[in-house]
């Protein structure tokens, strides 16, 4: 039986890992699919407090894991593929084992967001990826497209100007959602071309299944037209992890924790930290922060419960 056990490697379960593990709860993270969150797939955070040179985003997240290790934070590779919250203890499905905790943070995250398009997913890993910082690499010279208007991806637009010939950036509206530096800042920038009002119809490949080019709408003009790229990142935001919780832990309708006060979700002993509450602010420190409260309200918990 555990005391706590967090589902979630990320910024939010890694904090509330150091914080648990330093009242003593001996907390289980159950490090999920993609350990480490979204800061394992980033590159320089410049924005979050304490590192005026910036901070490698994967070289932060392991920071925080070795510090909550270092506590005695107890870390497992797996995910959590079925949960009973229907009673205390609650009962969870680890890649098919099943163990008891008292209370559980679920710090679960969100994943990227596809474009559905008829030969994406079957093109994902041959030029069609939701991670310049995994996959610019192999773009050098090459011709890129980053699809949204968020701050993700003008970010990666920028980024993947170190590797491509050139970035075209195709939004489907003439403003954007993004921060109004990272706006200047892609305008700026030589090798992006902004192409708006503009929607990706499909993506297609060649004869060695590799991405090759892309069909482009204009939705002002209704211009259909292909275009030759060799490669297309998606990043037009993400989904909430919270699967495992349907029908027991309240979602709003993207399929978000609806957070009940605090760190509290519906279920008393069931705490929520980071994006998978988060859909406003979604920033590393924020995350962090609530991964600090979801601790501080176990510890809260479990010493009224006398444990
Ligand atoms: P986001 O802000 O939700 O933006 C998603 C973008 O994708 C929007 O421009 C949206 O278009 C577009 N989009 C959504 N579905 C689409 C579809 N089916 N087809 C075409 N376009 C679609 O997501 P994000 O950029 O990933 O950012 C998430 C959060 O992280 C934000 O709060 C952001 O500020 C933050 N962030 C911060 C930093 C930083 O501070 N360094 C870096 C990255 C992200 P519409 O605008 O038309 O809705």
């Amino acid at each position: 039986m555990r005391n706590v056990v967090i589902i979630g490697s990320g910024c939010a379960g890694n904090t509330a890992a150091v914080y648990a593990a330093r009242a003593n709860l001996s907390p289980l993270v159950v490090a999920g699919h993609e350990p480490g969150g979204q800061l394992s797939i980033t590159s320089l955070v410049e924005n979050f407090p304490g590192f005026p040179e910036g901070v490698n985003g994967p070289d932060l997240v392991e920071n925080m894991k070795k510090q909550a290790e270092h506590f005695g934070a107890e870390y497992m590779n797996g995910s959590v593929m079925e949960a009973d919250l229907s009673k205390r203890p609650f009962r969870l499905n680890i890649d098919g084992e099943w163990m008891e905790t008292r209370t559980l943070i679920v710090a679960t995250g969100a994943s990227a967001r596809w474009l559905n398009l008829p030969n994406e997913q079957r093109l994902i890993g041959r030029g069609v990826s939701s991670c310049a910082t995994c996959d610019g690499f192999f773009y050098r010279e090459k011709e890129i497209m980053v699809v949204g208007g968020g701050d993700t991806a003008l970010e990666e637009a920028n980024f993947l100007t170190r590797f491509g010939r050139r970035v075209a950036l195709v939004h489907r509206r003439d403003s954007f959602r993004a921060s109004k530096i990272m706006v200047d800042r892609s305008k700026a920038n030589p090798k992006i071309e902004l192409v708006m009002n503009t929607v990706v119809q499909d993506v297609h490949d060649n004869e060695q299944g590799v991405v090759a080019g892309v069909t482009l709408k204009n939705i002002v003009t209704g211009e259909v037209a292909r275009r030759d790229v060799d490669g297309l990142f998606v990043a037009i935001g993400h989904v909430p992890n919270t699967k495992p919780f349907i029908g027991q832990l309240e979602l709003d309708s993207e399929g978000y924790l609806i957070s009940h006060g605090g760190a509290r979700t519906n279920i008393t002993g069931v705490f929520h930290a980071g994006d998978v509450q988060d859909k406003v602010y979604r920033q590393a420190i924020t995350a962090a922060g609530a991964g600090c409260m979801a601790a501080i309200e176990v510890e809260r918990f479990l010493e009224a419960e006398g444990h």
